[in-house]
């Protein structure tokens, strides 16, 4: 590809984007959709199937209680209408990682419709309609070794793992979100933020993008001002926050640039690629007919008594925004600072961290500050820092009680992010407590003064600001493990100096 593509302003100056988005979010219940089956990751290939996952002849399916509940009460957190009867429907297509060669979705008859979700970009609020929410099975996985890349083409053979084939899948469907424009990869980004905040309050699932448990879609058209909406791409495989945002972003790059030349879009699946943050062509996409769905006729319809979905209403938590709210205002923010916050993705890490016992302003200064740094310096997410809130609660409670300064907290802290512990251990082994131990810093204190006896005349002398030179000799020989406040005290007192 050696043409010239367009800056983003031009695309927008011109364009109009409309984006829509797919999420797949594997619901956290014990047993898989229609059987028995545990769903815990990571057994050894094949060893969490039987013969309603493995799809043998004669096996029926029987749908999880759990499972629907937990769909339905997405459903309700996304202001959507819960059907009274709705059916499953067979969705036929051949893969090798599907062994009945359908899979279980729903189609007309969707779990949830008709719903939306409040989302804020650059402190504005904007509202994402949702179309549907409903049930399906996760397919299984397919492994193609022998060859460099792990991808089928080059491999010598390709090996399925049905552990995953039938976990139990919500999929969330929102309208068509036009008049984004410039901030339609924003916006992208902040739905996924947001749905996935809400998906964690609900504790349906474990929404960690990186391991798959939410997977998002997004769909991208371009159109000119006034005229119908473009022909759309859906780009898959776009496993971050950030990725959503880049995909959009790149994706209306593409489609100007091809839009510009005279050409024209084709509807496919197009592939995100991390490395470039470019997408490139998967499969044209099929239409729903191509699947010839039909009503699932092993299943019964599932007909949720309204009298239980009122009650699972009245018992969802309080919801992400409205919580942020009520968190603002106990924390003493203004709108900017709690931006940061969120921002940063530190919402829940400063809540916890408070509740292990840390004030607010301390929480925040560790999150914001120090951790938030290394987290874009090493591009992993603030959750995945590998310091916990409870952690950062006990770093800040040794700085309390004197035993750290902030700059040894500091080097505490990077080695609680190598994996090495819990602060007071790690200040324990390296021997990084602040020297309080008076008759250690007497010593210190007098060594300094007997060898710099010049500026200690200075100061007795009354030039009391010379002492910073007598305190930096006492910071050195205890390796800055003194507080430097105690030991300028110290050196007046030696000196028979009032501070
Ligand atoms: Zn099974």
């Amino acid at each position: 590809m050696t043409t010239t593509l367009p800056a983003y302003d031009e695309v927008v100056a011109r364009y109009e984007p409309v984006i829509g988005l797919e999420t797949h979010v594997e619901l956290g219940t014990n047993t898989k959709m229609f059987c028995g089956c545990p769903t815990d990751f990571g057994g050894a290939p094949n060893t969490r199937v039987c013969p309603v996952c493995l799809g043998l002849p004669g096996s029926l399916p029987v749908a999880n209680r759990a499972a629907v509940e937990a769909t339905i009460r997405i459903g309700l957190a996304l202001n959507c209408s819960i059907a009274q009867w709705c059916r499953f429907a067979r969705k036929n297509y051949y893969y090798p990682d599907m062994p009945k060669n359908y899979q279980i979705s729903q189609y007309d008859e969707p779990l949830c419709v008709d719903g939306y979700l409040d989302v804020e970009v650059n402190g504005e609020p904007v509202r994402i309609s949702i179309e549907r929410v409903h049930m399906e099975e996760d397919t299984g996985k397919t492994l193609h070794v022998g060859g460099a890349t792990g991808r089928i083409h080059g491999a010598t053979e390709s090996l399925v793992d049905y552990n995953r084939a039938g976990i139990p899948l919500v999929e969330i469907v929102t309208k068509p979100i036009p008049g984004a424009g410039a901030m339609a990869p924003e916006v992208a980004r902040a739905y996924v933020t947001e749905l996935r905040d809400v998906l964690r309050s609900l504790g349906v699932s474990d929404v960690r993008m990186e391991e798959g448990s939410l997977r998002c879609d997004v769909n991208t058209s371009l159109n000119l001002p006034g005229e119908q909406w473009g022909t759309r791409t859906e780009t898959k495989n776009v496993n971050s926050l950030r990725s959503v945002e880049r995909a959009v972003r790149s994706e209306m790059i593409r489609q100007a640039s091809v839009l510009a030349a005279g050409g024209r879009i084709t509807q496919e699946t197009r592939h995100f690629h991390e490395d470039t943050g470019e997408t490139t062509s998967g499969r044209s996409k099929e239409t729903a007919t191509d699947y010839r769905y039909f009503p699932e006729p092993d299943l019964v319809p599932i007909a949720p008594d309204p009298t239980w979905v009122a009650e699972l209403k009245a018992a969802l938590p309080e919801l992400p925004r409205l919580h942020r709210r009520r968190l603002q205002q106990e924390w003493g923010l203004s709108d900017l600072d709690m931006q940061s916050i969120l921002n940063a993705g530190a919402v829940e890490l400063i809540e916890a961290t408070i509740a292990a016992g840390t004030t607010p302003t301390a929480a925040r200064k560790w999150w914001l500050g120090e951790l938030s740094r290394r987290a874009n310096e090493t591009g992993v997410e603030l959750a995945d820092i590998g310091a916990t809130p409870a952690q950062v609660a006990e770093l800040q409670g040794l700085v309390d009680a004197g035993k750290l300064t902030d700059k040894l907290a500091r080097t505490v802290l990077e080695h609680v992010v190598a994996g090495e512990g819990s602060p007071a251990k790690i200040m324990a082994d390296r021997n990084l407590e602040v020297v309080s131990d008076t008759g250690a810093l007497t010593a210190a204190v007098d060594e300094a003064i007997a060898a710099n006896s010049a500026i200690a005349d200075k100061v007795r002398g009354g030039k009391v600001a010379a002492a910073g030179a007598l305190v930096g000799a006492v910071m050195k020989t205890t390796r800055g493990q003194a507080d430097a406040k105690t030991v300028r005290e110290l050196i007046l007192e030696r000196l028979g100096v009032q501070g």
